[in-house]
């Protein structure tokens, strides 16, 4: 078999994926209530178009904006408007968002006669992905069909289908190959009629083979479809480190892929794309993971937008052990939750519960200059200097350093014997970085 394909740095934590791996997607229960925010994407928010007391249906859109860089949103459920009013959301800033009591039965969405998925044109998908509130849903919820709409000047020649999920224990992606593939390579040679590629690479991580072998034996007469197997690596899934491990090309720093003739999308947002072009079916549900050793017993639940976490829990037999830390997304890029009252969005793709034994908590102390968060960063920066730098409030160093490539993975923090939480300073350098800037404008 050919090498595993990867990056040069990365980590490789332990990945517990086997807690969730073999349980099949199984529908959760639909709540008595969701809270469906009317932000769930990068880009402008969309204005409500329901109000306390009217009904919806399940696929009905009740938010949108005129704006280009943003996302409709759409009822999860069958019901009635409770309110729309501001909640917090799984970040912890209030979001506004529609509050809908659902029916005690809930109908199946019904699949409108979708066309012919292999006559559509480019802007007709880019249509339909924009229509069905399309977003990225590995995490970064970026509008889809603005990513379909590359520069002019910058021809695309290849779809990648991030397939690696490298994140620890969350499964839902590698689940979704297993149960849709054929859903799954429709919806990526979607995206690739949509950009003008000629190739699709599926790139799956080694500790997920028998996906690998279930998409290539789909794949097998396709001429414009590859699968490429990927060495377990995190962050093997991060944008710039899978092109580079594909094709051997490089992002340069602060452009986007298309910049290399790419374009990449995550599995559940191929699928999303697929059932969206065949059924008409708009992005109100998604498969997520909901797992760790808090959880009794963990699984994939297909979830409606809105669900409470609290709820997600249940459905999984609650708690166990003593959980210390609930996570929304995988462990590395999630967000910490103090509760369970956070809601699933379109980027939620797990639910993460770590008990006493597994989460280790130490005092940030000083750095003792071992270097092992240079050897480990992808980006080739040096994470103690641009910490060092933020420490004294050394902005225009910690730009120098590299601040603002640095993508978040959380790489140098996990090696980090003096538990010094790289990301965080990170993040406020960032954000002292950019005040400057606006203040100089
Ligand atoms: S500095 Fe940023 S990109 Fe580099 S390892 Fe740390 S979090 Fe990842
Ligand atoms: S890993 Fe931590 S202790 Fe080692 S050089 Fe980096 S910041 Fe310093």
């Amino acid at each position: 078999m050919a090498e595993a394909k990867t990056f040069k740095g990365g980590i490789h934590p332990p990945y517990n994926k086997e807690l969730a791996s073999g349980k099949a997607i199984k529908r959760a229960p639909v709540p008595a209530e969701v809270i469906i925010p009317l932000q769930q994407h990068i880009g402008a928010p969309n204005e409500a178009l329901v109000s306390a007391g009217d009904r919806v249906e399940v696929g009905q859109k009740i938010g949108s904006s005129d704006a280009f860089v943003s996302a409709p949103v759409h009822s999860s459920v069958a019901g009635v408007v409770k309110e729309v009013v501001d909640v917090p959301n799984f970040t912890g800033n209030k979001v506004k968002s529609v509050v809908i009591t659902t029916d005690a039965e809930q109908p199946e969405f019904a699949k409108k006669p979708g066309k012919d998925i292999d006559s559509l044109s480019a802007d007709e998908i880019r249509e339909i992905a924009k229509e069905a509130g399309l977003v990225g849903m590995g995490g970064a919820a970026f509008p889809t069909h603005v990513k379909l709409t590359p520069p002019k000047d910058k021809p695309v020649d290849l779809v990648i289908i991030n397939a690696c999920e490298c994140e620890p224990f969350l499964t839902c992606d590698h689940r979704q190959m297993l149960e849709k593939g054929d859903d799954l390579i429709a919806g990526a040679r979607l995206l690739k009629t949509a950009v003008g590629a000629g190739k699709v690479i599926i790139g799956i991580e080694a500790n997920k083979m028998d996906a690998v072998d279930a998409i290539r034996s789909k794949a097998s007469g396709l001429s414009d479809v590859e699968v490429e197997v990927l060495e377990v690596k995190y962050p093997e899934g991060a944008e710039k480190m899978l092109i580079f491990a594909l094709t051997g090309r490089k992002v340069p720093p602060g452009k986007l892929p298309s910049e290399v003739g790419c374009l990449v999308q995550n599995v559940g947002t191929a699928i999303a794309l697929y059932e969206a072009a065949a059924w008409g079916k708009p992005l109100y549900e998604r498969v997520l993971t909901v797992t760790g050793p808090g959880i009794r017993e963990p699984g994939n639940l297909l979830a409606a937008i809105g669900t409470p976490i609290s709820d997600l829990i249940e459905a999984c037999g609650g708690f166990v052990g003593n959980p210390v830390k609930l996570i929304m997304g995988g462990p590395m890029t999630g967000w910490a939750q103090s509760g369970t009252t956070a809601n699933v969005v379109k980027g939620t793709s797990g639910v993460v519960v770590l008990t006493s034994d597994v989460v280790e908590m130490g005092e940030e102390t000083d750095c003792v200059r071992c270097s092992k968060c240079i050897e480990a960063c992808p980006m080739f920066l040096s994470p103690n200097f641009i910490v060092q730098a933020a420490k004294r409030g050394q902005w225009d160093k910690a730009e120098m350093w590299g601040a603002l490539d640095c993508f978040e993975c959380g790489c140098c923090s996990f090696e980090c014997p003096a538990f010094i939480p790289h990301v965080e300073y990170v993040r406020k350098a960032k954000a002292e970085i950019a005040a400057l800037k606006k203040k100089k404008e």
